[in-house]
């Protein structure tokens, strides 16, 4: 008899794989190796930024006092005494009337508070005239404008960006607390795969899943442990999800969790004793996406079909793993965008499409059955239809998940 499995939503499973995720700790490493990694501690600004009042142009730095009353009648004459570049530090004060030339990035001179640009003066024998009065502080960059020492400026959970290393620079950070990376190893399960360099023989496919979760990984930062392919029988199946489950805190198989007869990983989570979290969610591709917890480490049982793996593995695997790092931003980015075509199949279950986004409008990604390799490659986004519509129509404006950023989303909204 086939076993009957109850659908739960798909927020509801995400919700039970999240709250099995475990922190897995944190390391430190070279400032030049972290980033993409998770921070492990808040940056706190050692210092102020800009540490000191500084020219923001390259200019004149003169008294604010002596430019009074200054116009086009009446040019004010400044006497030019020194003469600084960004990394210098002038050893003069100014005193009434006098100016010290200085560069963009120049700590402001002694007795200095404002910075005329070049542009607005004249050349003469002596010095400068200027024909306009200027404000204390004007054309200051100020010291703490941008951070003030002590100030939590990111925090912990946060990805480390291009602008994240900036800051980290700024404070003297050489070495950084950074979230471990999970151990993750993939298994792909199908007596019917061949590898990349066999030939095709009658019956057989090459296994696509494998490299592309290894790609869907790297694009996460993580590298992971192979554990190939394996053949639909149980006992040998057996063998190798019990070595990879132990030495992996997520073990990705591709195939093998739906009610067919050589769908063995429901009958080896069993022998391994694992908590089957769920084993059927309402969405379409993807249904049998099964994940289930055995000693602390999660074991995520895609689909074998590709699409339905592909969008397993970023509606569930990813947030899974960046939980356990701690991250603060767990799921993909969402936002909405105008239906570029027709899409009138009905929906009983959530649909996931595989899309082209292109800021405004989203259409699907060509050939949409879950077994769909080539939309994967086209794609750039996920349509989200919700379950229980009768399809939807060009102009409608639907939700739309976007893959390949480099950052996610705080919240789940769908
Ligand atoms: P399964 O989930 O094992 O029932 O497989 C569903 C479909 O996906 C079948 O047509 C399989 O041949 C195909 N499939 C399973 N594993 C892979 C894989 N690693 N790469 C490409 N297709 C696969
Ligand atoms: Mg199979």
């Amino acid at each position: 008899m086939v076993e009957k499995r109850r659908p739960i939503s798909v927020s509801e499973a995400l919700e039970r794989v999240l709250c099995k995720a475990s922190l897995i700790g944190s390391e430190k490493v070279d400032l030049e190796e972290s980033y993409g990694r998770i921070l492990a501690e808040p940056i706190v600004a050692s210092s102020d930024v800009p540490p000191f009042n500084r020219s923001p142009y390259d200019g004149y730095a003169i008294r604010s006092v002596d430019s009074a009353g200054a116009s086009g009648d009446n040019r004010i004459s400044f006497r030019v005494i020194d003469h600084i570049g960004a990394g210098e530090v002038s050893a003069e004060k100014l005193r009434a009337n006098e100016a010290i030339r200085i560069m963009t990035g120049a700590q402001l001179p002694e007795g200095a508070d404002a910075v005329v640009m070049f542009e607005q003066t004249v050349e003469t024998e002596q010095g400068i005239t200027i024909r306009k009065p200027f404000e204390a502080l004007e054309n200051v960059s100020l010291q703490g404008e941008d951070v003030q020492k002590g100030e939590v400026v990111i925090d912990c959970g946060s990805l480390i960006n291009p602008g994240t290393i900036a800051l980290l620079a700024t404070f003297g950070y050489s070495q950084v607390a950074v979230a471990k990376q999970p151990v993750v190893g993939i298994l792909s399960t199908g007596t019917e795969l061949l590898g990349v360099d066999d030939e095709l023989v009658p019956g057989k496919i090459r296994n696509s899943n494998g490299p592309m979760i290894v790609a869907q990984l790297k694009r996460m930062g993580f590298r992971c442990k192979m554990y190939g392919m394996s053949i639909d029988q149980l006992d040998e199946s057996y063998e190798v999800v019990k070595k990879a489950a132990d030495e992996t805190d997520c073990l990705i198989t591709t195939g093998g969790v739906s009610v067919g007869d050589f769908d063995f990983l429901p009958a080896i989570y069993e022998r391994l004793g694992a908590e089957v979290l769920f084993n059927k969610v309402a969405m379409r591709p993807g249904s049998v996406t099964t994940v289930a917890v055995a000693n602390g480490r999660y074991l995520f049982g895609l689909s074998g079909n590709p699409s339905a793996c592909f969008t397993g593995f970023e509606l569930f695997v990813r947030p899974a793993l960046l939980k356990m790092m701690g991250a603060g931003k767990l799921y993909l980015p969402q936002t909405k965008a105008v239906l570029g075509e027709d899409f009138t199949k009905a929906n009983p279950f959530t649909r996931f499409i595989r899309a082209s986004y292109d800021g405004e409008t989203v259409s699907p990604a060509g050939f949409n059955k879950s077994n769909a390799v080539s939309s994967i490659a086209r794609g750039n986004a996920l349509i989200v239809l919700p379950g229980g519509s009768r399809g939807f129509h060009r102009s409608d404006t639907v939700d739309v998940l976007l893959l390949g950023m480099e950052e996610g989303a705080s919240k789940w909204r769908l």
